[in-house]
């Protein structure tokens, strides 16, 4: 025989309970099937009860609210001809459940023995009802009254079973049956007195029911597919596992893994009995079996779970070496005033406990252990006991953990590496568990990063904060929307773009906003600025989070100490951070390293092309930089590859600028200013602390353009100055030579200015907007590493930021 528990969800209205009824008729053996309230009922009554007790004639709402949750179900289950004996039975059990109510009202108190006899009707009224839709539908069902079978003591609210007594009960009552219609969570004491199992505690009866019975199997039936690596409603990447131990499963849902009531383990262990938990809602899946002998498929890591709502609890002084037996005492205390300790996070060495307990608990531990410690206390030997809240504690669960050195390293690394703080640490003895303290804030984020890092090894999930989208945020988030499937597919990388802003308006959606719409969402989106920008981010407190700068800002720029701050990588095409001042480069990659958020700018060198990232590999490999010369401006090359004796200066800068190859403001590339900034971050990239006014700039702009201070005067200063520019161009044409604009790095000094290159020179044959650098290093001295290709335009420099995403998922 099999024993089947269908929870709260699976019997929640008529429909659900059709769906229980198909899936017991499709069982062709005897069964006894265990059902818990309607669901959501528990909670109402306890609440209704609540009311009473304090005089709140509201209670008799909410009684109502229940009344009519069991007489919808009925009405729409139960065949009219039948319907008004059922109804009647459930109206005579409501007219008692009120009458307890109006004594608690009347009395202003409600006691733990009157709460469980009220809490009760939501299992008796839901098996009453259920077994009578099953006769109504031909099946040969019988009632079974758990009181009278499942004896317990009068723990009141979780009580304690006698399985003793309980076997004999059951012996006597299950003698010929078919189907087995009794309600979870209730039982009564051997002299009669209603009880319950504890919250959750349907899944124990059946249990206790299949224990009894020497079920072959004991089916949970509930609304997930199984017992999921973590708890699917946070985690939507989590799974169900097909097959854990009775231990592993234990201690899951001893961690907080809702879906198994934890001592429901403990009666089917003994005897062996196999549970699986299969979903109401999608019978087909297969669910999860628990069982012995599990393979675990060879993995460690088997599931990840967590507890809301802990305090820490923390006992220090300078005197607790002396005192004899103190821990015992603290331990002592607390199992006095009924606190379970939920994990104990260090070892209790002699000058220091420290203890999570439930939250609700927390004051009255702190009570009572500063009474008991009185005396203690007031010698200065031991410190009130300090009580830190909102916590949650999360752990990882697996048989085989024992056998893997490393875990816990790469459980802190990945926490850490998402700025989650863990305020203690516990393995179990048994090492079928690591857990941690964090903050609740945090739990969510934790748990996601951690269920990718063990279980999802293959995907990464990155989430994106755009800022900017003009023409270069525009072509990356095109960019991103055409790989996207490419990334998950090949690379294992799913690249998501969590929140998008502008100068105006921003927009967030937690999910991924659809890149289809995006121009849409976001013109659509709330007002934006930096600080809500930042705080949202910061509340939505996501994994792998990375702050991607498309502007040309200084003030956003400003920003990024506070993103990596908070282990927010930050990508950026924004030149000013790394070429303003020394020390806030310096801070920002520090920080970095810090806070192992990275920190990426390979765009601020030659837009696409791999510039920054040689560099930095020669260094890390051991090379030395002795010299750089490059030709870094794509605008400039443009410009004077374009300009000849047929066309005049400012129509080929006008040209220049349509085609995007100028920052917006022209001036910055040709007075030099921006490929002094490139210049100098290949500098300091070269290990060299130096400013911007360490360089050396030959402008060839007149004075009275450079003075300009709109892009309008600026080009008319261009058209009026057009001879001196036509002599530019004849002074070089008559050597046979070009025009380039070169940065060079010598010794330690750097400069820029517009010289004379001959023909059979690296730079002569630079075509278009193209970018080259030539690295003279310790290992390339005669011969330079050469880097060189399209070094301006707003394709690619998007996907150059794109690279510089793609090295932080493989980060
Ligand atoms: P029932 O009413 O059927 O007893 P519960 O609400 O008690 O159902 O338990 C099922 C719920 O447990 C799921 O809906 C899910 O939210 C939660 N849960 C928490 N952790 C896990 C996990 N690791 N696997 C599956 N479900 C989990
Ligand atoms: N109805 C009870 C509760 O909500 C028992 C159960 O559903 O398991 O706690
Ligand atoms: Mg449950």
């Amino acid at each position: 025989m099999k024993v089947l528990k269908f929870g709260g969800t699976s019997v929640a209205n008529a429909n659900n309970i059709s769906l229980v009824k198909k899936i017991v008729s499709s069982h062709n053996e005897p069964c006894v099937v265990t059902v818990s309230a309607l669901g959501g009922v528990t909670d109402l009554l306890l609440q209704t009860a609540a009311l009473a007790a304090a005089q709140d004639t509201s209670y008799k709402e909410t009684l109502e609210a229940i009344e009519t949750r069991y007489f919808d179900a009925a009405k729409a289950l139960i065949p009219v001809t039948a319907q008004s004996g059922v109804l009647a039975h459930i109206k005579k059990e409501l007219n008692v459940l009120e009458t307890l109510l109006e004594g608690a009202f009347l009395i202003g108190e409600i006691t733990p023995k009157l709460s469980d006899k009220i809490v009760g009707y939501g299992e008796l009224l839901s098996s009453y009802l259920i077994c009578q839709y099953f006769i109504s539908e031909g099946l040969d069902a019988k009632y079974a009254d758990s009181r009278k079978l499942i004896v317990t003591d009068d723990q009141h609210g979780k009580a304690q079973v006698d399985f003793e007594a309980t076997q004999a009960q059951c012996d006597a009552f299950f003698k010929d049956y078919n189907v087995v219609l009794a309600p979870g969570f209730i039982a009564a004491t051997a002299q009669g007195t209603a009880t319950t199992l504890g919250r959750g505690g349907s899944d124990y009866s059946a249990a206790i029911y299949a224990a009894a019975l020497n079920a072959e199997i004991l089916e949970i039936w509930t609304d997930v597919s199984g017992m999921y690596t973590a708890n699917p409603r946070v985690v939507k990447q989590a799974r169900a596992i097909p097959h854990i131990s009775y231990e592993e499963a234990m201690e899951l849902s001893h961690f907080g893994a809702k879906v198994l009531y934890p001592p429901t383990i403990q009666p089917v262990l003994q005897k062996k009995i196999p549970i699986v938990i299969k979903n109401t809602f999608a019978p087909e899946e297969a669910g999860t079996l628990i069982s012995e002998n599990t393979n675990g498929n060879g993995k460690t890591v088997r599931g990840i779970s967590h507890i809301d709502g802990i305090a820490l609890l923390s006992l220090e002084g300078p005197g607790m070496i002396g005192i004899p037996g103190v821990s015992m005492k603290f331990f002592q205390i607390l199992s006095q005033a009924d606190i379970s300790v939920v994990m104990i996070t260090q070892a209790s060495s002699e000058h220091s406990i420290c203890v999570g307990i439930s939250e609700s608990m927390a004051q009255k531990a702190e009570q009572v252990i500063n009474e008991a410690f009185a005396h203690e206390i007031s010698l200065n030997q031991i410190e009130p006991v300090k009580v830190e809240t909102q916590l949650a504690i999360i752990a990882l669960v697996g048989d085989n953990m024992k056998h893997h050195q490393g875990l816990s390293g790469r459980m802190f690394r990945t926490l850490g590496q998402n700025n989650v703080n863990i305020r203690a640490i516990a393995q179990g003895a048994s090492e079928k568990n690591i857990s941690a303290v964090i903050r609740k804030e945090d739990v969510k984020k934790a748990l996601n990063a951690l269920h990718e890092r063990f279980f999802e090894e293959n995907i990464k999930q990155l989430n994106l904060f755009v800022m900017g989208v003009g023409n270069v945020g525009g072509k990356f988030l095109n960019q991103i929307k055409q790989q996207q499937s490419y990334l998950r597919e090949n690379l294992k990388l799913n690249v998501r773009v969590i929140g998008i802003a502008n100068s105006r308006t921003m927009t967030f959606n937690e999910e991924g906003i659809d890149l289809n719409q995006w121009e849409a969402d976001l013109a659509a989106g709330a007002k934006a600025d930096q600080g809500s920008f930042f705080e949202k981010i910061q509340t939505l407190n996501l994994r792998n989070s990375i702050f991607v700068d498309n502007t040309a800002s200084a003030a956003v720029s400003e920003s990024y100490q506070n993103y990596l701050k908070n282990s927010i990588s930050v990508v950026t095409c924004n030149k000013i951070a790394c070429s303003a001042d020394y020390g806030n480069y310096a801070e920002l990659k520090s920080l970095a390293k810090k806070y192992n958020a990275p920190f990426l700018f390979e765009t601020n060198v030659g837009a696409g092309l791999p510039i920054i990232d040689t560099l930095k590999n020669l260094i890390a490999s051991g090379d030395r930089v002795r010299k750089i010369q490059a030709v870094l401006s794509g605008s400039l090359n443009f410009v004077f590859n374009n300009f000849n004796d047929g066309i005049t200066f400012q129509e080929v800068v006008q040209q220049a600028m349509d085609q995007g190859y100028t920052e917006p403001d022209p001036k910055i590339d040709l007075s030099g200013v921006d490929v002094m900034r490139k210049i100098l971050i290949l500098a300091r990239e070269s290990g060299h602390q130096m400013e911007l006014d360490d360089i050396e700039n030959r402008s060839f702009l007149p004075q009275e353009a450079l003075d300009t201070t709109n892009n309008a005067d600026f080009f008319a200063s261009l058209e009026k100055n057009e001879a001196h520019f036509q002599q530019l161009f004849s002074a070089a044409q008559n050597e046979n030579s070009r025009l380039k604009y070169v940065a060079e790095f010598v010794d330690g000094k750097t400069n820029v200015g517009l010289q004379h290159i001959p023909q059979g020179h690296d730079f002569y044959n630079l075509e278009g907007s193209d970018n080259i650098v030539l690295f003279f290093t310790d290992r390339y001295p005669e011969q330079p590493l050469i880097v060189k290709g399209a070094g301006a335009g707003a394709d690619v420099t998007a996907s150059g930021i794109f690279a510089d995403i793609i090295r932080i998922g493989n980060f």
